[in-house]
């Protein structure tokens, strides 16, 4: 695997990006044009994102629950705008057993009206709201252009979904979950992302409003990364969610879903990865250290593994998630770069001068070469590698950070807008009219990212029509 080179990101991200999923083992294109296979690595750092947000959500008072693949295709058509938003990437499924359905089902491409359907069942009285339900799963949405992890027909994802009994809970749930993506992503991920709402073109169908966590990629793209909608009563008049109020009077109920997937795999490889490969952020890493053994004799060997097998006791006894790669047929160079292309955070490397001076080496993968090369101590070592998984994590985030802010520009004008998005983002004024939003697209192939939570305090022009602006906005090419 280490025969050639990757592109580099400058000559070919997209290239980059493909080689690397396929390089590192992280997902591999199934026979059926769109889908992919997850492997077992990539499938670790999803089961690490699943339980990061899982713990989240549960601190935040919700549980999971399992709702059914297959929805009745009548189903989807009760919500007008949901229907014409999904239908031209449905798959139907018109046969089962041999015979034809009376009733098409739809592969879910998301679950809003299946789980409508079992709330107007349970939900009868106030006291039965709120209900605060995830599902784990996955969904098919027939995608024309797919990328692995990014794009792909069938995706694994959770879709949260929340009914409330007052318009003000359900959009304080909205912003709740908006601010767990948020948090999760910058904490547990290092990727830097904007909270904000999704202009009316760019929202969910069949939401009232949906929000977002906008990442900026190595090449300066957006992608969106989580969302989470406020519904209003949209689906609860589609599905008759109604219940019995305090009054005693019939009311729908309001409700949101929020929606993280496979995705955020994409964005983790696009905001750290380099022309060495994956750069794993160490608190989602499936292995934290690999601990590569030297020697060239089988006198040093036995010396060697003999410190090796102590450094790993102690190592997995704090906690820390090792492999050590004790592979004779390979030399370490070979392994050297091997683990750099899958990204592990930290290298701790042993041969006989250390276990003579009683150090090993330790070489980051976020500062490759000398740089990031130290010799330290075999005493205390779990704690010493410990800290320096967190420095690694905190160094990770403030390097994304930095390259993002230094392609956020603010323009001028709408020339300057034109060159700002070639390569980055452009914050500026709108009017929000769809009018100036389509010419932008038309023009650039850019669209709103999002309408930044914390608007500043500012007042200016529509960049477009240079009517007054009443938002300031992220614009910018997505995935
Ligand atoms: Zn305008």
């Amino acid at each position: 695997m280490a025969e050639e080179k990757l592109p580099t990101r400058k000559e070919d991200f997209a290239e980059w990006y493909n080689q690397i999923v396929v390089r590192a083992e992280l997902a591999d294109y199934a026979p059926v044009r769109g889908c992919m296979v997850v492997r077992p690595y990539g499938w670790a750092i999803w089961e690490n994102i699943q339980a990061a947000l899982d713990r989240r959500f549960k601190e935040t008072g919700h549980v999971n629950a399992a709702f059914p693949l297959l929805i009745p295709k009548s189903f989807l058509e009760k919500e007008k705008e949901h229907v014409e938003g999904f239908s031209p990437e449905l798959a139907v499924v018109t046969i089962g057993g041999g015979e034809t359905l009376e009733e098409p089902l739809v592969i879910r491409p998301t679950s809003e009206t299946i789980i409508g359907y079992m709330y107007s069942k349970w939900i009868q009285s106030y006291r039965d709201l709120p209900i605060l339900i995830n599902q784990w799963g996955n969904v098919v949405r027939w995608e024309l252009r797919t990328k692995l992890f990014l794009r792909t027909l069938e995706f694994y994802w959770q879709e949260g979904h929340t009914a409330h009994a007052t318009e003000e809970e359900a959009r304080q749930e909205t912003m709740r979950m908006l601010d767990v993506y948020a948090d999760f992503a910058i904490n547990e991920g290092a990727v830097p992302v904007i909270r904000g709402i999704k202009s009316q073109a760019e929202k969910f169908a069949g939401a009232v409003m949906s929000t977002t966590i906008e990442a900026m990629m190595g090449d300066t793209r957006a992608l969106q990364s989580g969302t989470s909608h406020f519904l209003g009563q949209n689906f609860a008049k589609a599905f008759d969610i109604k219940f019995l109020g305090r009054t005693n009077e019939l009311e729908y109920a309001w409700t949101t879903s929020w929606g993280l997937s496979t995705r955020f795999v994409g964005a983790i490889i696009m905001t750290h990865g380099d022309d060495q490969g994956l750069i794993l952020p160490p608190r989602l890493a499936p292995i934290q250290v690999v601990i590569v053994p030297i020697f060239k004799t089988d006198a040093e060997n036995s010396t060697v593994m003999e410190c090796v097998h102590r450094i790993q006791a102690e190592l997995k006894a704090a906690g820390v998630r090792i492999k050590l790669d004790d592979r004779t047929e390979v030399t370490p160079g070979f392994k050297f770069n091997d683990w750099e292309m899958r990204g592990v955070p930290l290298r701790l490397e042993i041969g006989p001068k250390d276990v003579e001076k009683g150090t090993v080496a330790l070489a980051r993968r976020d500062k490759p070469g000398r740089e990031g090369k130290s010799f330290v101590p075999q005493a205390d070592i779990a704690k010493t590698v410990l800290q320096l998984l967190e420095v690694i994590q905190a160094a990770l985030l403030e390097r994304a950070t930095a390259f993002r802010d230094s392609h956020i520009y603010e323009p001028k004008d709408y020339q300057e807008f034109k060159e700002a998005v070639l390569n980055g983002w452009a914050y500026t004024g709108w009017c929000e009219s769809p009018e100036c939003e389509t010419k932008i697209k038309e023009d650039t192939k850019a669209t709103t990212r999002c309408i930044p939570v914390d608007q500043p305090d500012w007042t200016g022009k529509c960049i477009v029509c240079s009517g007054k602006a009443t938002k300031k906005v992220y614009f910018s090419k997505a995935y």
